[in-house]
């Protein structure tokens, strides 16, 4: 069967812009949908159903757009993942999300027939030199950028990329004998490379459940974006936040912060 339409969408947190192309790469119809609830993102769906069977439907990325992937397969749709390295949308200039769903809907057209959804089942990472290296298994639990002093020091960094996995989830395949474990605090404690001194990894006795993951360690993608700043207003003076994340603190790191302290200079 060949594919008549391929669609492309560009998913946002409450809004879905979908564009729609036709084997020869014209456009038949471009959607900008609203939704503030999964019920409302089945709008989506019933829209994208007015094509099937012979389309292809492309989402960027899945992490927090995984709902809308897994909707379009429990519809029977065709859905393709597209690797956000291979769109490099901000390197095209001006972001619209009406560009960004046309160029992933172009992207889903060069996949040719036979496209698969490729969500990554595990991620490789490794140590400054090489000597500790180690691999994640997905699905992960969440990922955010934290700003608290303790991670900023440990670092020597503006602010630290984590991302969770449950810890059986964690394979060190080589170095293990070289990873020095920190106790940073009562209940926490980080791993390091004992001859780069690269921070691989946290935990926490207050959450056994999961183990952190310098996401800057990672040598392969893994199956999410950050998703939130947490200890936001514990963050160092000089940085600058410039995206739409939620920014949340207090005592735990992910309590919401009135305006003020979400501000930038707050
Ligand atoms: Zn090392
Ligand atoms: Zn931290």
């Amino acid at each position: 069967m060949t594919t008549a339409y391929s669609i492309g969408i560009d998913l946002h947190r409450t809004v879905i812009q979908i564009c729609v192309l036709d084997e020869r790469g014209e456009r038949v119809a471009e959607e900008r949908i609203r939704y503030r609830s999964l019920e409302e993102g089945e709008k989506a769906i019933a829209w994208l159903r007015h094509f099937a069977p012979s389309c292809r439907i492309a989402v960027e990325a899945p992490g927090l757009n995984r709902w809308f992937a897994n909707a379009c397969l429990a519809a029977g749709l065709d859905v393709l993942v597209c690797d956000p390295r291979k769109l490099d949308l901000k390197k095209l200039g001006k972001k619209t999300d009406r560009r960004d769903a046309r160029e992933i809907a172009r992207l889903n057209c060069d996949f040719g027939p036979g496209g698969t959804m490729s969500l990554p089942e595990k991620a490789s990472g490794a140590c400054l030199c090489g000597v500790v290296r180690f691999t994640a298994s997905l699905p992960s639990l969440s990922c955010a950028h934290c700003h608290c002093s303790m991670c900023r020091r440990n670092h020597g960094a503006g602010y630290v990329t984590w991302f969770a996995v449950p810890p059986a989830q964690l394979v060190v395949e080589s170095g293990a004998d070289q990873l020095v474990r920190y106790e940073s605090s009562v209940h926490g404690n980080r791993s390091f490379c004992r001859r780069c001194g690269s921070s691989l990894f946290c935990e926490n006795t207050q959450h056994p459940d999961r183990i952190d993951i310098a996401l800057g360690a990672m040598v392969e993608p893994i199956d999410r974006e950050p998703q939130l700043h947490t200890y936001f207003d514990s963050r160092a003076s000089w940085i600058r936040v410039g995206d739409e994340l939620p920014r949340l603190g207090g005592k735990t790191g992910l309590e919401p912060l009135p305006e003020t302290k979400r501000e930038e200079g707050g």
